[in-house]
């Protein structure tokens, strides 16, 4: 069986906790908090970056220093995973969702500006599998409009736009160290404040509205209640593990690149006689190797060929149902326009088996068995 991912473990884990342990410091902003941040810093070139319990508390952040509130509208695509309108529902937002594009799935910054009103606010740009958004356009409109931009990075830490590192882009960035995701604590998050007017906020936010982190600096004799905010800070034990795996990002980096490259390569005579689709990356994009899929004819040939997959023993998986579709999706937002991609294209995507370790014999399996489907 070829499970469809393994977390990844780079044997560095245990020393690291055992360290915090030995620090008598468990609790959250000790020395590997620190020490994570200041890589992300240092590698990425951002101003500040807090880790946070998970991408989800990461956006839940982003909406409470947007300040975005009931009559407020967000807007984003509706393929994506349910934190990204979550946070901002959470705070009484209303959601417009707009279409995607077929090539990368991620949101179409052509549509963007029509969907944009005298209560719009926030821009959240996805970046789909690690492939970025076309986000020269996206602050263009933002800077135009006088919005902000939060870059929902939980699937591209370490991927590239121009050069610049996603989630460094955007005035706020949110990172995933999630399991499924290829720097992983567990569970997980950051948050990159790339806009200095939020950096003093968003440090009471993630501390129960607290100026604690000031406290310990020695900026003040006591802490207090100074604004709203939650407990968005990781133990540093998940910190430890965390810092475990940065040790060894490139590697993992590089070992998932290899696989996806040799998916694309293998897959390529499929997609040219027309069977299957493959991912595209625009030239500007530098990805990470988060994810490969591919897509079938349509939901029904989809829904075949998992199955198939499942059978087989390698394990395929399809994705987002579109958050426009679901129940408190209708509640919440509104589809801007026509939804002419979101749903027939997130219907024929599958997701192949993708995890740091995973060996070129594993691979070829799995491409062969997607090629016995397609035989038949
Ligand atoms: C994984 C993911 C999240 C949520 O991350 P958590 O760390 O599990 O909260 C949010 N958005 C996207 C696009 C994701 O892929």
């Amino acid at each position: 069986m070829i499970p469809f991912n393994r977390p990844a473990v780079t044997g560095d884990e245990m020393t690291c906790i055992a360290q915090a342990l030995k620090a008598e410091k468990v609790s959250g902003d000790g020395e590997f908090t620190q020490s994570c941040q200041r890589w992300f810093e240092e590698r990425f070139d951002c101003a500040k970056v807090l880790l946070t319990t998970s991408c989800t508390h990461a956006l839940e952040m982003a909406a409470i220093l947007t300040e975005v509130g009931p009559g407020d509208e967000v807007i984003m695509p509706s393929y994506t995973f349910v934190s990204t309108a979550n946070a901002f529902a959470l705070r009484g937002a209303t959601i417009v969702f707009v279409d995607i594009r077929p090539d990368t799935m991620n949101v179409n910054e052509q549509l963007i500006e029509a969907a944009i009103t005298d209560r719009t606010k926030v821009i959240v740009a996805v970046h789909y599998a690690g492939v970025a958004c076309d986000m020269d356009k996206i602050m263009d409109l933002a800077d135009t409009y006088k919005l902000f931009v939060v870059e929902d990075a939980a699937q591209g830490v370490m991927s590239r736009y121009k050069g610049t590192a996603l989630g460094t882009i955007g005035h706020l960035g949110c990172y995933s160290f999630h399991e499924t995701k290829n720097i992983t604590c567990g569970e997980g998050g950051a948050l990159l404040i790339n806009d200095e007017r939020f950096l003093e906020r968003a440090e009471y936010v993630r501390e129960k509205g607290t100026d604690r982190s000031k406290f310990y600096r020695g900026e003040v004799d006591k802490y207090t209640w100074v604004d709203i905010g939650s407990s968005y800070l990781p133990s540093e034990l998940n910190a430890a593990y965390l810092y475990a795996q940065l040790r060894h990002a490139d590697e993992i980096q590089n070992d998932r690149l290899n696989s996806w490259q040799a998916y694309d390569r293998q897959l390529q005579p499929l997609a040219e006689a027309g069977a299957i689709e493959q991912p595209v990356v625009p030239l500007e994009c530098e990805h990470n190797g988060h994810m490969y899929y591919i897509k079938a004819k349509d939901g029904n040939e989809r829904a075949r060929l998992l199955a198939w997959m499942k059978e087989c023993g390698a394990m395929g998986t399809f994705h987002y149902v579109p958050l426009h579709l679901t129940e408190p999706g209708r509640k919440v937002g509104r589809f801007h326009g026509a939804d002419r991609y979101t749903t027939l294209e997130s219907e024929r995507l599958v997701r192949l088996p993708l995890y740091y370790g995973l060996k070129s014999d594993e691979i070829r399996e799995v491409v062969d068995v997607v090629w016995r489907f397609y035989e038949t």
